[in-house]
């Protein structure tokens, strides 16, 4: 009887939530330029203090403060963790958006501004969830936290090392790490983990200087050294030849499946937004899902060498870099999968060639269908949208699961959540829609009475 009057109470009040998300996004916290990071890290604390929330501010050792807040309504309760990030991506290239990205507007049914999705709305998506229950019941049914950080977009440098020290705060029976998509049609996504990244420059250098080309019968050639390396690591079909690469690499169980084969995945519509013609694997869509979640991947992101300007010019170059990115699937980790490819080039006889892996620290990680958070989150979505939502084991870019579920030990989710397939995450135009915000808070609200 609650939970209706609940699902009702967000319906009355969403239109006073994104009067406040608009305020929200009108700071221009753009992490890649350190942008209005103190103002919006108070404005998180401010709003979780006057939604009923014991909030404060962690400074972080050289990086913008983390905000965090609690909401305990009885220690026998289950506790729900909420990651979520404060900062934005850059807004350019400006003259394509067709509204100021720091302004928010809302037209056509349709919230507009840098953030909205990605991933401001989620927060105040949640508060709207927690203030539709203190209205209705007097406190929410669980026990609550919040963690917000200020660097999400720019990799969460110093966020590992506030994980670390705070293991304690961060407990909690489950957690959501930002928000879930809708599909086109409206169905809710949410997904138990992510992939992981290994990201490496490879650099080739064979002289000190570049030289005439001339010379090429008898000098080595870095492009065409480093292009022989590469060959060995992959084949034309994308599987990796690097030995013992997958080993560790989890495999799909029948329940898993059992959700993607409901899945209402198209990849004819991926082909129309990108302009390919066939895609590796086929054109069945379950089995292109599949692939598309279950297989790591090695990827030439970038390549330079020598000349490319326009003209002619006869030289042998001195250094080839490339830049790959491996995408590594739950149980594959960063550290034994680069042990793994250092080895293999030394055995192919690359061993001159130089791995500089980047800093990225996002961990691979995935939880079973059957952890309660997970278990709620389906609930919440049939009472919120009566149909189950769709379930992929993973997502197949990398996130902030590890640091939960691996590091404190907290089961974790992405989703319920408030933007949908064309949110334009990252791009110009972020939007997303009413009908999102308020089926989302709806899931949210829906799904706290389930932990
Ligand atoms: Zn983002």
């Amino acid at each position: 009887m609650a939970l209706s009057d609940v699902l009702g109470r967000v319906e009355a009040d969403a239109e006073k939530a994104l009067e406040t998300l608009k305020e929200y996004c009108r700071f221009p916290t753009i992490s890649a330029h350190k942008r209005a990071q103190p103002e919006t890290a108070a404005f998180v604390r401010r709003l979780l203090a006057e939604n009923g929330f014991e909030a404060r501010e962690y400074p972080t050792e050289g990086g913008p403060n983390v905000v965090f807040g609690q909401m305990i309504v009885d220690e026998r309760k289950p506790t729900l963790m909420m990651y979520q990030h404060y900062d934005v991506q850059p807004v350019d290239p400006l003259n394509e958006w067709k509204h100021d990205p720091f302004d928010p507007t809302i037209q056509d049914g349709k919230f507009w501004g840098r953030g909205c999705g990605d991933t401001k709305g989620n927060l105040i998506m949640q508060l709207l969830a927690v203030q539709a229950w203190r209205a209705v019941e007097g406190r929410p049914p669980i026990n609550l936290k919040f963690v917000v950080e200020g660097e999400e977009e720019v990799g969460s440098p110093h966020f590992a090392s506030f994980v670390h020290a705070n293991k304690e705060i961060l407990k909690a029976d489950g957690a959501t790490i930002e928000g879930g998509d809708h599909l086109h049609e409206g169905t809710p996504k949410i997904e138990l983990g992510c992939k992981g990244i290994l990201y490496v420059e490879m650099v080739s250098r064979t002289a000190s200087v570049d030289q005439h080309s001339s010379y090429a019968a008898i000098a080595p050639n870095p492009a065409w050294r480093l292009m022989h390396a590469l060959m060995t690591l992959r084949d034309a079909k994308g599987r990796i030849k690097i030995p013992g690469w997958y080993e560790d690499a989890r495999r799909p169980t029948a329940r898993e499946l059992r959700f993607l084969k409901s899945s209402v995945f198209s990849s004819q519509a991926l082909k129309g937004f990108w302009g390919v013609k066939e895609f590796i694997g086929g054109d069945n869509d379950f089995e292109l899902l599949k692939h598309l979640i279950y297989s790591p991947t090695c990827t030439i992101c970038g390549f330079v060498s020598g000349y490319i300007e326009q003209g002619t010019k006869t030289v042998n170059p001195a250094v080839a870099k490339a830049k790959i990115d491996f995408r590594l699937v739950p149980n594959m980790k960063q550290e034994k999968q680069l042990a793994k490819l250092r080895e293999h080039l030394k055995a192919k006889g690359f061993g001159d060639i130089e791995l500089l892996p980047a800093a990225e620290k996002l961990e691979s990680a995935a939880i079973s269908l059957s952890a309660r958070v997970v278990k709620a989150a389906i609930k919440g979505s049939v009472d919120a949208y009566s149909r189950e939502p769709e379930v992929w084991p993973w997502s197949i870019g990398a996130s902030a699961h590890g640091f939960f579920n691996e590091v404190v030990g907290v089961p974790s989710i992405s989703g319920p959540g408030v933007s949908y397939d064309g949110s334009n995450f990252h791009a110009p135009n972020e939007n997303i829609r009413l009908t999102d915000f308020v089926g989302g808070t709806k899931h949210m609200a829906a799904m706290f009475a389930h932990l």
